[in-house]
């Protein structure tokens, strides 16, 4: 039976990251993609703006995908392709995979550490309830990216958005360039829930209305969506009676969040956090169980690819680490102020771990004015920062570079707001 020190599970921009620096960091590695080709969700991601911090250029999702598919390939890190994971299961200090592909068959491989780098999925139509028919002409903003980019087809050619996460404003772009009349984004929340530069450069470029607080209430149509019925929200996001609004339309895009697709950390029983969906982590991306590792959207959703391949390497890292040598743990929760942000992480630090370089992600829960962020423990102010403005959208990063005897104090780690 094949056996390796680091499985990596997906091949997108975590996956690549991960796999390479598992290798790099001497692990005997082997990366598994479900899907035919590696990179991901970039693969379908053709317009620009990846890679501006890790690369300093602007690169398109799959230029950005190629360069580490390359860098892969030359170093000779095996890839299996179109090949799924049945099973999972930890014997002993070993996980044991079942796998099925068209060259072995049904198949087992052992393996030391597991990189669980598996992306997200998107929130469809019957999780965010929208009252009428199962017409089709309602896709998420994924397949609808899918269907122009990949296989060249039009889904339609007069719709509304629901949701004004990125995939969605980007598609209001895309859907313009290519003939069809985007009627509008309809978005549930106060303040839109993409990035500032996807607004102006997707929706204000191309003179797209953008609704806040305002939702689709109701599909109409038989076989084909031939409406959709919009309805302002109140503050807890109850529609208002009496501002409905029937709008003609044959495609209903949905951009309503992405959730980390979580099915083989659930198998495994890892803890899972309420905020990220993802599992908990601590600053070397190892999960509650002792050898499984997770990064990328899997572990919660990134706004920028460039820090998808940065907890993809760190994770590599760390992986291929603790194959060499097992560190105990002594995990210390790392807390946010509830109130104001969404979550943070990794959640907790290994007051065990040799490394003592800590990168924190973290985003607010508002759009905040003018914040000061600090991270404490204690009195021990371990990181100060004073923004401008923070949106939900936009992660932030912070990097906590340690010393063995703060990391020896440390009882627990907030992460508190305040005004400049
Ligand atoms: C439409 C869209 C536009 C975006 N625009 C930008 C942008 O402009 N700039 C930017 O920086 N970022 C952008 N992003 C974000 C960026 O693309 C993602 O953050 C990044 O691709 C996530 O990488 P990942 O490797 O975690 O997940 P993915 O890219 O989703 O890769 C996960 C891989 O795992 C595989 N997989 C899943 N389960 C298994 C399993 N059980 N076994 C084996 N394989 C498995 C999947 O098939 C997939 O290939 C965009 C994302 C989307 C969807």
């Amino acid at each position: 039976m094949r056996s390796y020190d680091v499985v990596v599970l997906g091949a997108g921009p975590a996956g690549l990251a991960a796999g390479l620096s598992s290798h790099k960091s001497g692990a005997k590695t082997l990366i598994i993609e479900r899907e035919a080709r590696t990179g991901g969700i970039l693969k379908q991601c053709i317009h620009d703006g990846f890679g501006l911090i890790k690369f300093k250029q602007k690169l398109s999702g799959p230029e950005y995908a190629e360069r580490y598919i390359k860098m892969v390939h030359d170093e000779d890190i095996p890839v299996m392709t179109s090949t799924f994971v049945l099973d999972v299961k930890k014997e002993d200090e070993i996980f044991r995979l079942t796998l099925i592909n068209k060259e072995n068959g049904m198949f087992d491989i052992l393996s030391r550490a597991l990189i669980l780098a598996n992306g997200c999925r998107e929130r469809t139509a019957k999780q965010v309830f929208i009252h009428g028919t199962r017409a089709a002409g309602v896709y998420t903003a994924g397949t609808a990216q899918y269907f122009v980019n990949i296989m060249g087809y039009l889904p339609c050619k007069r719709c509304v958005i629901l949701g004004s996460g990125d995939i969605g404003l980007i598609m209001a772009r895309r859907l313009t360039l290519e003939g069809a009349e985007v009627l509008g984004v309809y978005e549930a929340k106060p303040n839109p829930s993409g990035l500032s530069r996807n607004i102006v450069q997707c929706l204000e470029d191309f003179s797209i209305p953008l609704h806040l607080s305002h939702t689709i209430t109701r599909i109409i149509g038989d076989s084909r969506v031939e409406a959709v019925e919009i309805c302002e929200v109140d503050e807890n996001m109850t529609p208002i009676i009496g501002t409905e609004e029937i709008i003609e339309c044959d495609g209903v895009i949905l951009s309503v969040g992405l959730i980390p697709e979580n099915e083989i950390a659930e198998k495994l029983k890892l803890k899972i956090d309420n905020a990220t969906k993802g599992p908990y982590v601590d600053q070397n991306f190892m999960t509650t169980l002792n050898g499984v590792f997770s990064c990328g959207n899997a572990l919660h959703v990134n706004d920028l690819v460039d820090y998808v391949s940065e907890s993809g390497e760190y994770a590599g890292k760390y992986a291929a680490e603790y194959c060499r040598q097992k560190e105990s743990r002594k995990l210390i929760p790392i807390k946010v102020q509830k109130d104001k942000f969404l979550y943070a992480v990794p959640q907790f630090i290994n007051k065990e771990a040799e490394n003592n370089e800590v990168v924190v992600y973290y985003r607010s829960k508002y759009v905040e004015e003018k914040p000061r962020v600090q991270i404490k423990s204690g009195n021990n102010v371990l990181f100060d920062k004073k923004y401008r403005k923070l949106k939900p959208p936009e992660m932030q990063r912070a990097l906590l570079k340690l010393s063995k005897d703060t990391v020896d104090g440390l009882e627990e780690v907030n992460i508190i707001m305040g005004e400049e």
